[in-house]
């Protein structure tokens, strides 16, 4: 029997690991990334709760990644005199285990590099689906045929695109921005380090804003609330212009923050909003990770691509061939885990929109019992749905 043809279009976290499941599984596995390369950045992503764990493990990649998790970060939250108001303990920011996205991204490619083709630099531009197969086209290649597309390029998603209509009719933009860059010059004398080995970073709001200094190795986050989005998502120069003026006027140590941030070669600013999709699959394509169920900042968006990349894989390996009983599988498995997809603003409860606001998220870190309830939320959102073992490969 020839073997599956399937054609993944991105390669950061979904798209890899995908490709590390289906290559091993008897699949034969192309991914096409419009980058260059593995693309950088991002600030730390974390895993929490035993689905997280299970899935990691059953990859072979949880020790790689215990390797090179962060030590967990506290924000010192202060005021413009450098006073602390607040402190965010690291395990609120980084679940069970922290790892920076670009840490995690270079990981999974090379635990899948021997599972698939990578063709970076490339992307789909159009796609006919027949009886046998997805007749696909490419920007810089001849046109192939595949048997199943998997949509793993992310919440602006061009797989979604093409197949399931615009992006407005799926993504619902939170009103809230966020950008990440390592810092190019010497504020990571910022991110100290305490005698017992935690990291320590100083974060700053005024209404509607959040900065957090990072370092060369910790990056700076910035956070902020716009009217609309009024940059190129192409252009990361305009990108940084929308930023820079977002944050005109607010003081602290933020315009230094800026211009240390200005020439990173890993700057990524994005909406912060949510993918909502009632079917993640039609016909002969299925769309897995922030394309089909992403909630920016909202809750382990990195676990769900993992477990959904996970859960897809073993449906294919199980229906044997017959991926309209597979999607239908993955789509019915998935609803669960990504309920956390569809609810929840991280936006407005780190950068409030008033002093005031700003005081009582600031009270709730130093009142225990609010502080535990917090913490419960968090644990609300850790995925502990079990998963099947497809016993994969
Ligand atoms: C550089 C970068 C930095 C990030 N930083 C953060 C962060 O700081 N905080 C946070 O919460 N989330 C961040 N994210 C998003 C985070 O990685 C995802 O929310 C989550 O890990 C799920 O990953 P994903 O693989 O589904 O999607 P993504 O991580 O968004 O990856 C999508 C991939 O598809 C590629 N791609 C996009 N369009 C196409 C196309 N048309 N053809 C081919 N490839 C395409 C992209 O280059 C990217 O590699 C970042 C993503 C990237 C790419």
């Amino acid at each position: 029997m020839s073997r599956n043809k399937v054609l993944i279009s991105g390669a950061s976290i979904a798209g890899p690991a995908l490709a590390r499941w289906l290559g091993r599984n008897g699949f034969d596995v192309t991914v096409v990334e419009k980058s260059p390369a593995i693309r950088p950045g991002g600030q730390a992503v974390d895993f929490k709760g035993s689905t997280h764990r299970a899935v990691l493990t059953r990859m072979g990649v949880l020790d790689d990644l215990v390797a090179a998790q962060t030590t967990k970060t506290d924000w010192r939250l202060v005021d413009a005199s450098d006073r602390v108001k607040a402190v965010v303990p690291g395990e609120f920011i980084g679940g069970d285990l922290e790892i920076l996205r670009g840490d995690l991204a270079g990981i999974l490619h090379r635990h899948s590099q021997m599972d698939a083709e990578y063709l970076f630099g490339d992307e789909i531009t159009a796609m006919r689906e027949s009886s046998n197969g997805v007749d696909v086209e490419f920007a810089h290649r001849s046109s192939e045929k595949f048997d199943l597309v998997i949509g793993a390029d992310g919440m602006h998603s061009a797989v979604r695109r093409l197949v399931f209509g615009p992006e407005e009719r799926h993504v619902q933009s939170l009103g809230h921005y966020y950008a990440v860059a390592n810092s190019t010059a010497s504020l990571h004398d910022l991110v100290t380090r305490l005698p017992d080995g935690r990291a320590v970073a100083y974060a700053y709001n005024e209404p509607g804003r959040l900065a957090v200094l990072g370092g060369q190795k910790a990056p700076s986050l910035f956070l902020f609330r716009a009217g609309h989005a009024d940059y190129d998502r192409r252009d990361a120069a305009s990108q940084f212009d929308f930023l820079e003026r977002s944050f005109r006027g607010v003081g602290w140590r933020v315009p230094e923050a800026l211009e240390a941030c200005r020439s990173a070669s890993d700057f990524y600013l994005d909406a912060l909003a949510r993918t909502r999709m009632s079917s993640f699959t039609r016909g002969r394509v299925a769309l897995v990770g922030d394309a089909g169920y992403a909630n920016t900042l909202g809750g382990f968006g990195t676990g769900l691509a993992m477990v959904g990349a996970y859960v897809l894989a073993g449906e294919l390996v199980a229906a044997r061939g017959d991926h309209a009983a597979a999607f239908a599988a993955y789509d019915k498995v998935m609803l669960k885990p990504t309920k956390v997809a569809r609810s929840g603003n991280a936006g407005g409860f780190l950068a409030p929109p008033s002093q005031l606001r700003i005081r009582l998220r600031d009270l709730s870190f130093a009142n225990r019992f609010m502080f535990r309830s917090m913490m419960w939320m968090t644990e609300r959102f850790a995925t502990e749905d079990a998963i099947r073992d497809y016993g994969l490969r």
